[in-house]
């Protein structure tokens, strides 16, 4: 049996994008910039599209600039903010994605922007009143908050508003990177009033090198990718109308189901956490997955055996995809950053188990079962 449970890393595209791709592959190929009819189509194409995602976060199309996926439209934002809107402090936290904690640590040590990190409790959420300190003792200083809304690895969640709410207060710019989270939940960027929120369509059944930025109509910024004038002068190169038309449709797709979805994969995760405590009561489970949680994900701190390092392989030699996510003892393999930095015990291994709507209850049984061999003894 082959099960795929490494959801957060990437999904398979859905058939229905699929079909939608391939006529645009063959037929609309003209380059968005040029004049002639060729290239009018695919102008028409993209901006349609910019007009559909636009509708489905409650943003104005020219809020939308698409980019070559999460990675980049995180470095924009980051970079934008320091670059453009005068931004010399970085609020953020030790388990963003290294997106958003390198490129932070990158300007912090370049452009010596000051950068703090608010504190976690030991099941990884913001403690808010830090953040409300760290503002408030920086008043002097232009701050971007720069905090994640689920985390990849354990799922936890951020409440937006609510950190949308003490940004303001602060006058600070708040921007959140909603990868792992966007075409999960709804969003309405009017109501949330955020600055900068990000996508990327490989994580919900899109194709992998295209995302977008959000950027709040009242913020002017830089490209950082430069050499033409495409996304209005935000992000310069042929665009990706192939990608674009993917995300689109794999957006659509997953709004369209979206309730018959997050009811089935919570179902899937939930099923799970209870099969591994009636096999394994001494498993550790990261984050709150039982609380306020991304339901795509569950991470597992496993007892330790003679499987330790090798636990991961195990799970793939049994056809399992999952992820790895603690720390190596030895060798070149650095530890999850996320784990370590909300303390989780860092000699036993952790897996992160992560759902699609095209994982079914057999194989969360066959997972089960695998793991229950594994730690027979
Ligand atoms: N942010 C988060 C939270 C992610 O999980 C990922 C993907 O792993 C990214 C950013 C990067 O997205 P992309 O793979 O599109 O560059």
């Amino acid at each position: 049996m082959k099960v795929y449970l490494d959801n957060a890393a990437t999904t398979p595209m859905d058939q229905e994008v699929i079909d939608a791709i391939i006529p645009v592959m063959k037929n609309d190929f003209g380059n968005p910039s040029s004049v002639h009819s060729f290239g009018r189509n695919s102008r028409s194409i993209i901006e349609k599209a910019r007009k559909q995602v636009a509708k489905f976060i409650n943003a104005a199309p020219a809020e939308v600039f698409f980019t070559g996926g999460g990675t980049e439209a995180d470095n924009l934002a980051i970079r934008a903010a320091v670059n453009d809107l005068g931004v010399n402090h970085i609020i953020t936290s030790k388990i963003e994605h290294h997106a958003v904690v390198e490129t932070a640590e990158i300007l912090a040590n370049k452009e010596r922007i000051k950068i703090s990190f608010v504190t976690l409790d030991t099941e990884g959420n913001v403690d808010l009143e830090s953040l409300k300190l760290l503002l408030d003792n920086n008043k002097d200083k232009k701050t971007l908050v720069s905090l994640m809304h689920a985390n990849n690895e354990i799922g936890n969640l951020l409440p937006l508003k609510r950190v949308a709410e003490i940004c303001k207060l602060y006058k600070a710019y708040f921007h959140s990177d909603t990868v792992q989270s966007m075409s999960h939940y709804e969003f309405d960027v009017r109501e949330l009033e955020i600055d900068f929120i990000t996508c990327s369509a490989h994580k919900f059944h899109g194709p992998k090198g295209i995302g977008f930025l959000y950027v709040n109509q009242n913020i002017q910024i830089k490209p950082i990718i430069t050499g033409g004038a495409q996304e209005r002068n935000v992000r310069a190169g042929t665009e990706n109308i192939i990608g674009i038309v993917g995300l689109t449709k794999a957006m659509e797709i997953a709004y369209r189901d979206l309730a018959e979805h997050q009811k089935y994969i919570q179902g899937l995760k939930s099923y799970m956490i209870a099969g591994l405590e009636n096999i394994l009561p001494e498993i550790i489970f990261n984050g709150n997955p039982k609380k306020n949680s991304l339901y795509t994900v569950l991470n597992v701190t496993f007892p330790n055996s003679e499987l330790d390092e090798m636990l991961l392989y195990n799970f793939d030699i049994e056809g399992i995809a999952v992820s790895g996510g603690s720390a190596c003892s030895s060798g070149s393999n650095i530890g999850s950053h996320v784990l370590q930095n909300i303390g989780a015990d860092m000699t036993k291994p952790a897996i992160r188990f992560s759902f699609s709507k095209f994982n079914t209850k057999a194989e969360i049984d066959y997972t089960v079962n695998v793991i229950k061999e594994l730690f027979k003894n």
